[in-house]
């Protein structure tokens, strides 16, 4: 399987080259040449199949020459092995309609360790035969951060220097990112929101110079090979829905729009998807674009669901490629300029096919939250708790079964949660005794000088 830029002007690249490369160099993101398709017998007999052999069927066409199958599969048992729960990503009702799909079960309880700790098995892999050694550099709102540093804490030949928004992340989440004590760890806190952190490691990667010393790498969902690995647990669901023979819809809670995407990815794959509801909070870029075709950047509001306070959502433009290729590099310039830009009628209609939206306010979330505990005792994190009452207010008929994105587990986020329901949910015993060790971590503003002068220091060049 070959791999191409959004903007065109990158090489294009196997498996291997887009896991290691993250960001394309031409500053656009690394696509599929092509969607492997997967016929009605072929999803009918993922029925029944554990979540690591789905993973193995879903993955193989896309990993391509780069690893054997049974390579892919001692890493894929490696990867979920670590979660706590057997079924690795189980679904729970919650109506005749509603669903969730928990995400959370990994290491640091969100849904970022899905992709994460393959990602991190596949850096060592890849790196295992070269000389090269890898500096990875990723922007946070935090949930990123804890699962990349879990994954990738202790492993020979890479580096990871993770930028967070100071004091805009959860107490557990910066804990979990900020208690690592190995070495290869290095945590800066940028005196900004993510969308300054993530702008200054874009800019990172287009320094020639500093690009140029050493090897970059990226674990933000810019990274292909985390996207391919979270269209597996669409597949995985689905099935166990219905699919081929019943369409199922899905309610993603949205930030940088790869979780979503992946979701977009199993439909072109032949996964019968109902629909793909965007669920944001009051951060709702993604809820212009797709209900008005504006795509344009205000500030951002710092909410209960922070992993969601995003406006600029770098992968919405793959979605935009696939739609529309041609268009897709002057609308990129376009907004690099003035903060907006207009999705062409090719884009609007081509995403109004598959995806609904939904704004929720706070009001909103905190009534889902009430709403599912009520119901059926679950205890809702504030992110899934916007995707269950977007799912809610969707209006999809009621045989077509509705799946939200539990992308948190409630503890991550237990203020947020105690403050909605009254109940404050308890950190489950894998986390360990976080709140007795010692943090590390240094204070920085948000100024690229400072920034790449810090990781310069401390990274290891290129070639050692
Ligand atoms: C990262 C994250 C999201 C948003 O996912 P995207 O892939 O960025 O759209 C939603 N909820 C939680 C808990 C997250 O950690």
């Amino acid at each position: 399987m070959d791999y191409v830029s959004t903007r065109g002007a990158a090489p294009r690249l196997d498996f291997r080259g887009v896991t290691l490369a993250g960001l394309a160099s031409d500053g656009g993101l690394y696509v599929p040449a092509a969607w492997p398709h997967f016929s009605r017998d072929e999803i009918a007999a993922l029925n029944g199949l554990s979540y690591v052999e789905t993973a193995v069927r879903v993955m193989r066409p896309f990993v391509g020459d780069a690893l054997g199958e049974e390579e892919l599969r001692s890493l894929c048992t490696l990867a979920y092995g670590r979660f706590a729960h057997r079924a690795v990503t189980p679904l729970v009702q919650l109506d005749a309609q509603h669903w969730l799909l928990e995400l959370f079960h990994g290491p640091t309880l969100a849904f970022k360790d899905v992709a994460l700790q393959l990602l991190g098995l596949l850096f060592e892999r890849f790196l295992q035969d070269s000389d090269a050694h890898l500096t990875v550099i990723g922007a946070t709102s935090g949930d990123t951060g804890s699962a990349a540093i879990d994954a990738l804490a202790g492993r020979a030949k890479v580096d990871i220097f993770m930028l967070h928004p100071h004091g805009r992340v959860s107490d557990v989440q910066r804990r979990q990112m900020t208690t690592v004590k190995a070495p290869n760890v290095h945590n800066i806190a940028v005196e900004g929101n993510f969308d300054d952190a993530q702008a200054l490691v874009k800019a990172m990667f287009a320094d020639r110079d500093f690009a140029g010393r050493f090897t970059l790498s990226a674990v933000n969902s810019i990274n292909w090979a985390r996207l391919m690995a979270q269209i597996v647990y669409y597949f995985y669901a689905a099935v166990r829905l219905g699919a081929p023979d019943r369409p199922v819809a899905f309610s993603v809670p949205t930030g940088n729009f790869g979780d979503v995407f992946a979701g977009y990815a199993a439909a072109q794959m032949g996964l019968p998807v109902a629909r793909l509801i965007v669920a944001t909070n009051v951060n709702d870029i993604l809820h212009r674009a797709l209900s008005s075709g504006d795509y344009s950047a205000g500030e951002v509001t710092p909410t209960a669901a922070p992993s969601m306070d995003i406006q600029v959502s770098s992968n919405f433009e793959r979605l935009l490629f696939d739609l529309d290729p041609a268009a897709v590099p002057g609308q990129m310039t376009a907004f690099a300029q003035d903060r907006a830009m207009h999705l062409t009628d090719a884009q609007r209609h081509g995403a109004s096919t598959l995806f609904g939206s939904a704004r929720i306010d706070p009001d909103g979330m905190a009534m889902a939250m009430r709403w599912a505990c009520e119901g059926s005792g679950q205890v809702l994190d504030p992110h899934t708790a916007i995707g269950l009452a977007a799912a809610c207010s969707a209006g999809l008929p009621a045989d077509v079964p509705v799946v939200t994105l539990a992308t948190a587990h409630p503890a991550k986020f237990r203020d947020a949660v105690e403050r909605a329901t009254g109940i404050r949910p308890s950190l489950p015993s894998r986390v360990g005794s976080l709140f007795e060790r010692d943090e590390r971590y240094d204070v920085l503003p948000a100024a690229l000088g400072p920034v790449t002068a810090y990781i310069a220091e401390r990274a290891t060049p290129a070639r050692a």
